[in-house]
């Protein structure tokens, strides 16, 4: 496995995105970590009017890499796929506390698996008061659903990753919401049950990505001539348990901690 230290963590998305929805500087806390050049060198210079982020739980490069006729398909449709290491401990609620606040997790204090809610600024602070309407769509009691609470954004609880998808795509079609961010956890639950590259779980993993060129495609349709740009974000990957056979995530090194995100700018 290659050595991720020199890659911009997923800490990096979140000033990305203010910068990408061309937002002042100032909307985190002063600690947050740079945004992603390499993603901003994509983005037209004065910003996105619509976001659309999907963050699938556990998907890392490893996983990528075994299916690779579906990942080149969502470059072949215009991904650009970016490298990002994940945050150590690789918990789904420490990485997704750093994607939207910029912290590391000595930064924003959700070092292991729990959920309280943030009290560090993050992008849902951010957003809202420079117009931008966010809604969150997530599993009800999974991180993304329960961290981010308190916020001037719309959020909308749903019993599985199917109900959160029809959510989503009422939402969009809709129209009332400026950035949306859709989670669904179908793969880490399958991978925690047996392990991360049986083919019931790798069956997941297509779901997902479906799930997501579903999502962007009733985007483009509702969005078709606005600025806007869509994201595929997971938080971490994975690796099997020797002790148990199964999967797990957690590490601070090798296969947990390597991710790569794929953004697309219209
Ligand atoms: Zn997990």
């Amino acid at each position: 496995m290659t050595n991720t230290t020199s890659e911009p963590s997923i800490a990096s998305v979140a000033r990305t995105i203010i910068r990408v929805l061309g937002l002042p500087e100032g909307g985190l806390e002063p600690e947050a970590a740079g945004a992603d050049q390499r993603v901003l060198a994509l983005a037209p210079a004065a910003g996105v009017k619509k976001l659309l982020i999907y963050a699938p739980d556990a998907i890392g490069r490893q996983v990528i890499g075994k299916l690779p006729e579906i990942f080149s398909g969502l470059e072949a449709a215009g991904f650009a796929k970016v490298p990002v290491a994940s945050v150590f401990p690789s918990k789904t609620p420490v990485c997704f506390a750093s994607m939207f606040s910029g912290l590391q997790p000595a930064g924003h204090g959700i070092r292991s698996y729990e959920k309280p809610v943030l009290t560090c600024k993050t992008i849902f602070d951010a957003l809202p008061p420079q117009g931008v309407r966010t809604a969150i769509v997530a599993v009800k009691d999974s991180s993304i659903d329960l961290i981010f609470r308190g916020r001037e954004v719309d959020y909308y609880s749903e019993p599985d990753d199917s109900a959160a998808t029809v959510r989503a795509l009422e939402l969009i079609a809709a129209g009332a919401h400026d950035c949306i961010l859709v989670y669904h956890q179908e793969y880490d639950d399958l991978l925690h049950a047996t392990d991360p590259w049986n083919d019931a779980a790798l069956a997941a993993v297509k779901r997902h990505v479906r799930s997501f060129e579903e999502l962007t495609a009733a985007f483009d349709k509702k969005w078709g001539g606005m600025p806007r740009a869509a994201l595929f974000a997971p938080d971490h990957g994975a690796h099997i348990d020797p002790a148990t056979g199964k999967g797990t995530h957690g590490a601070g090194s090798g296969p947990d901690m390597e991710v790569a995100h794929f953004w697309k700018f219209q």
